[in-house]
């Protein structure tokens, strides 16, 4: 059974060096007496950014980092060649994590499914129609929250995520923009997946004057595979009552110092939402909130704390106070008795 095991903990931009190709004695075959299991020989393996994450010691995650020396686990379609699992038969095809290896043993089978579309190419179900598939459906539908005519841009756009997410928010009747990181890239995407425009972002001096150049009105959804600067840049071209799905930050995974890394990545790592409001959108809510609020006071189940500077001439003082925290509870200034 031939295998790709990690080596060492990866620091830094990861090496071929990180990883060893080994030659496995024993042919794998289903443990004697465990039920529930299926041998499989893998045909295709994906390569995904999260598994960089995956490489490093300390990883605060969802899913528990490699081990060194131990097979490498990854999304992958294979063929069920033995079986003690009443759900899977020899001769299926199932998609869900598996190794880096020829042969794999898979126990844990509640995460695998099995494809039953099988008129399209059998790879097809570790990126379309898989993992990376899914992210682009529900990053577009469920977090962009799209409509007609918005200024559409997406990073790493001609990457597994990328290409899709471009292509339904054209779908969607959105004008997208793409970047990506060479010539032949922007090519696929302004004529083959069909996107408006595309640029090389490394070719740019400036990420924030580039999209200026690309949304002269600026950018209603953000789908950002990359963090860094380009979401910065992102960040100062959005319009208002603009989303930002913050998919991946690519861009962020090899930094070794954990100080480094954008604070922003927890964003992903604990799906966060993080939402830039003003009041005075919402001014349909005040006369709800005046009853509230007004009840919950009189029932004493909220107090207040006023700061109450008495004198007009004392009003510069109060209110150049707030920036050093001078006042305890709301700041007023008492200009005349009622
Ligand atoms: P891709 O197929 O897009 O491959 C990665 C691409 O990222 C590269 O081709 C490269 O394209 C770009 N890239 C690499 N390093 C950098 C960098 N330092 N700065 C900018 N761009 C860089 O990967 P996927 O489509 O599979 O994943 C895209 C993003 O989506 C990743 O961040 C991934 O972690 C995230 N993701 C999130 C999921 C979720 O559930 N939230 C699930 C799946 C993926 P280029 O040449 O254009 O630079």
């Amino acid at each position: 059974n031939k295998q790709v095991v990690l080596k060492h903990f990866v620091v830094g931009e990861p090496k071929e060096t990180d990883m060893e190709f080994r030659v496995g004695k024993a042919s794998l075959r289903i443990p004697e007496g465990v039920e529930g299991a299926i041998l499989v020989k893998n045909l295709y393996l994906s390569c995904d950014p999260y598994m960089r994450g995956r490489m490093r010691e300390y990883y605060e995650s969802y899913i528990p980092p490699f081990q060194p020396g131990s097979v490498i686990e990854g999304f992958g379609v294979a063929k069920v060649v033995d079986s003690t699992n009443p759900k899977f038969s020899v001769g299926d095809y199932i998609v869900g994590l598996t190794g880096w290896e020829e042969y794999s043993v898979i126990i844990r089978t509640e995460q695998l499914r099995k494809i039953e579309t099988l008129d399209v190419p059998l790879s097809y179900h570790v990126g379309l129609l898989g993992m990376p598939g899914f992210t682009a459906y529900v990053g577009f539908y469920e977090i962009c929250a799209p409509k007609k005519g918005d200024y559409f841009f997406v990073s790493a756009a001609s990457g597994a995520v990328g290409q899709l997410v471009g292509q339904l928010a054209k779908l969607h009747g959105c004008y997208v923009v793409g970047s990506a990181g060479s010539a032949k890239k922007v090519d696929l995407l302004k004529n083959k997946l069909g996107f408006d425009e595309a640029f090389n972002y490394k070719e740019e001096p400036d990420l924030t004057d580039a999209l200026k150049r690309y949304f002269p009105k600026g950018i209603d959804i953000y789908f950002d595979n990359v963090g860094g600067a380009m979401l910065d840049a992102a960040l100062m071209n959005m319009r208002v009552h603009g989303r930002v799905a913050i998919c991946g930050m690519v861009s962020q995974h090899s930094i070794s110092d954990p100080k480094g890394i954008s604070n922003l990545y927890t964003l992903v790592m604990k799906r966060v939402r993080m939402q830039g409001f003003i009041q005075s959108d919402y001014l349909h809510l005040h006369p709800e909130f005046l009853e509230t609020i007004v009840s919950f006071y009189k029932q004493g189940k909220i107090v207040y704390i006023e700061d109450m500077n008495v004198g007009l001439e004392n009003g510069p003082a109060a209110f150049v106070g707030l920036f050093s925290g001078k006042n305890v509870g709301k700041q007023i200034v008492r200009v005349a008795r009622e």
